[in-house]
């Protein structure tokens, strides 16, 4: 199976019709039909390691100031209690708490609704611990490897420019920031080399880097997807594009 970064940018992509939503769904037609999502979201940054572990995690509409139908929406998919052990397993039981309060946020159900309408699929949440250092969210990433080959899609959402300071809110063709196409092409070269090591140490790449990613929040879930590449997987860009000038759409598949 391979692993996917999505760049989920504007909630309101769950409920348009946009180039993204529209890329998220060729990128699901293009997999094999996962057996469950592991997905490590922006929107579930707390301190310690946890995942999610209800058999029915509960739709979060975790933001403010948006129209009505964007908080109508349901994701129902199940959870995977057992898919949260095995990777408690991995990772680590006395690292991985399991947690019965959060649900799916809005960095996986405004991605999956289109990837996956149905709901079908289990859906498991891996929180991102901000108590960790980039490098060592590499490392714990890399631990979750044997689940590809068990059919388990690694979805990591996020973005890999992510400025709200800088955004155009309510003016999508605003021109991009120099800063953040240079990050964002520096980024891809990084990937296509496959130096991931570099791109987990992106916090040392200068001022495009501490503009592009003022809070580790939306990077960290790439290294999530990029800790599962193994030798002969390609490193591709499904989608991509700049929203409001400062926020990148790209998307990074591994395999
Ligand atoms: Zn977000």
């Amino acid at each position: 199976m391979p692993a996917v970064f999505i760049g989920h940018g504007n909630p309101m992509n769950a409920v348009e019709d946009t180039p993204y939503s529209r890329g998220w769904r060729q990128v699901s037609n293009s997999l094999p039909r996962p057996s469950a999502i592991l997905s490590a979201s922006a929107h579930w940054y707390v301190p310690g390691s946890r995942v999610t572990g209800s058999e029915r995690p509960r739709t979060i509409h975790d933001f403010g100031g948006f129209p009505r139908r964007l908080y109508e929406v349901q994701y129902p998919a199940p959870g995977s209690p057992q898919l949260a052990e095995r990777v408690r397993a991995l990772i680590g039981p006395s690292t991985v708490a399991l947690d019965q309060d959060w649900g799916l946020d809005h960095g996986t159900w405004a991605v999956l609704v289109h990837m996956y309408p149905e709901a079908a699929i289990p859906v498991v949440q891996l929180a991102i611990d901000e108590s960790l250092p980039a490098q060592e969210h590499f490392a714990l990433a890399a631990r979750l490897r044997p689940l590809r080959d068990e059919g388990v899609l690694i979805l990591g959402s996020g973005n890999l420019v992510h400025n709200l300071h800088a955004y155009a809110w309510g003016s999508h063709a605003a021109e991009t920031y120099d800063w953040a196409i240079r990050f964002e092409n520096r980024m891809r070269e990084l990937l296509t080399a496959r130096s991931f090591a570099t791109v987990a140490d992106y916090e040392s790449l200068g001022r495009d880097a501490a503009l592009a990613a003022p809070t580790p929040d939306h990077f960290l879930p790439l290294l999530y997807v990029i800790a599962q590449a193994e030798e002969n997987d390609t490193v591709s860009f499904p989608v991509d594009g700049f929203d409001g000038g400062s926020v990148s759409m790209t998307s990074v598949r591994i395999g």
